[in-house]
C-alpha cells in the first residue's frame, strides 16, 4: 500500500480497523437505531434521522452472512472470556432504543437470514412513560421556515452560533440535516433538565405544532418476548436515557438495576449487555464498569466509532456502521477497510 494511502487511512481512524480485521482478532459492533419502511424512504424526516431503508438493511445483511462470523455481543464476549480469543472476522449486530421499526423491518430480515442481534432498550419509552427529544426535533426542523429570523434566535436559545456552512447552505434538505445535526450535537452535550427547557424554548422558536406528527413509536413488551424467543438478545440502555456524563453513580446504579429488572421479567434469558446512552462520553463511562460488573453486567457498548480487539476493554466496546449503500461492491469495501462514525442518540 502507498504511504500517502496509507497516512490517509490511518488519518480517518480506518487503518487501525485494517489491521486487526487482518490479524484476525477484531470484533466489529455495528450500531443501528431506526429503519425506514418504504414509504418514508425518501423523506425529510428518514433523511434527518439517517433511518436505514429495508433494501439497504438487505445488503447489510446478505454482505456480513458472506463475508463475517455473525455473533450476538453476548455470544462474541462469552467466547473472548472463555478462549482469550476470538475466531476472525467476527461481527456483532446492534439496535439501541428499541424503536417499532426495528421489529417491522430489521427483525424479519435477521430471521430470514438466520442471525443473532442485540437490542437495548430505554424502559420508559418502552413503558410510554416518556417521549425522545431527538424524535420530536427532527420533527421541528423538518417543519420549520428556516427563516434568518430563526437562525438568530436558535442561537439566542442554544447559546451558540450555527456558522456560516449552515446559514449560507442554499439546498434546503442539506440545509436542515445540517441545522439538525448541529443543535442535537450541542443538546447531547447538556444535561437532562437543560435538554428539557431548551426543547420547550425550540418549540416555540421553531413555531413548531407537536400535534402534526405523531410521536415515534417503540416495540411493545409482547413483540419484545417474541424476538427474545427467535434469537434476538436484550440489554439495558437505561429507564430514561439520562446522560451518564451528568448524572450521580447513585442515579445511575438505580438506572440500571431497574432497567435490566424490568427486561429480565418479560423474557427469559438474562440481561448481559448494557450500551451507554448518548455513548460519546468514554471517559467518564470507567466509574460505571463496577456497578454493571457487580449487577451482572458481561458488557458495554459505547457510541464511539472504531473495532476492539481481544484485549479491548469489555465495558468499553467501541461500535460502527455501515454506509446506507444497497451497493454489495461498496459494503464490501467499507467493512474491510473500517467503518464511519455516525449518530450517536
Ligand atoms: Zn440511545
Amino acid at each position: 500500500m502507498k504511504q500517502t494511502v496509507k497516512k490517509l487511512l490511518s488519518q480517518l481512524g480506518y487503518y487501525r480497523i485494517l489491521r486487526s480485521l487482518k490479524s484476525g482478532t477484531t470484533l466489529l459492533v455495528l450500531m443501528y437505531h431506526d429503519f425506514a419502511n418504504s414509504d418514508e424512504a425518501g423523506s425529510i424526516g428518514s433523511y434527518l434521522r439517517e433511518r436505514v431503508s429495508h433494501a439497504q438493511f438487505e445488503a447489510h445483511l446478505s454482505i456480513l452472512a458472506q463475508n463475517c462470523r455473525v455473533l450476538s455481543v453476548e455470544q462474541a464476549v462469552n467466547e473472548m472470556a472463555m478462549d482469550g480469543e476470538l475466531a476472525e472476522d467476527t461481527v456483532c449486530i446492534t439496535f439501541d432504543d428499541g424503536y417499532r421499526s426495528v421489529y417491522d423491518i430489521a427483525y424479519p430480515l435477521l430471521r430470514k437470514h438466520d442471525l443473532p442481534a442485540t437490542v437495548y432498550l430505554t424502559n420508559d419509552w418502552i413503558n410510554g412513560k416518556m417521549r425522545l427529544w431527538w424524535e420530536q426535533l427532527a420533527d421541528m426542523i423538518a417543519d420549520c421556515s428556516l427563516s434568518n429570523k430563526m437562525h438568530g434566535e436558535i442561537e439566542g436559545v442554544l447559546g451558540i452560533e450555527l456558522g456560516k456552512p449552515i446559514v449560507s447552505e442554499s439546498d434546503v434538505r442539506k440545509k436542515r440535516f445540517l441545522l439538525h445535526n448541529s443543535i442535537a450535537g450541542h443538546m447531547r452535550e447538556l444535561n437532562d433538565a437543560d435538554v428539557s427547557g431548551k426543547m420547550s424554548e425550540l418549540q416555540n422558536v421553531l413555531e413548531y405544532d407537536g400535534s402534526k406528527q405523531p410521536p415515534a413509536e417503540a416495540m411493545n413488551w409482547t413483540q419484545i418476548a417474541e424476538m427474545a424467543e427467535n434469537n434476538i438478545r436484550f440489554g439495558s440502555h437505561t429507564c430514561s436515557h439520562l446522560n451518564l456524563s451528568h448524572a450521580g453513580l447513585d442515579v445511575i446504579e438505580n438506572e440500571i438495576l431497574e432497567s435490566g429488572s424490568d427486561i429480565e421479567g418479560h423474557i427469559d434469558s438474562k440481561v448481559e449487555g448494557f450500551a451507554f446512552p448518548y455513548g460519546q462520553d468514554i471517559d467518564s463511562y470507567g466509574k460505571i464498569e463496577p456497578v454493571l460488573s457487580k449487577h451482572g453486567f458481561t458488557y458495554a457498548c459505547t457510541a464511539v466509532p472504531g473495532s476492539n480487539g481481544v484485549d479491548s476493554n469489555r465495558y468499553l466496546l467501541l461500535r460502527a456502521t455501515l454506509p446506507l449503500t444497497e451497493s454489495g461492491a461498496l459494503l464490501e469495501r467499507e467493512l474491510l477497510l473500517g467503518l464511519t462514525p455516525k449518530r450517536t442518540p
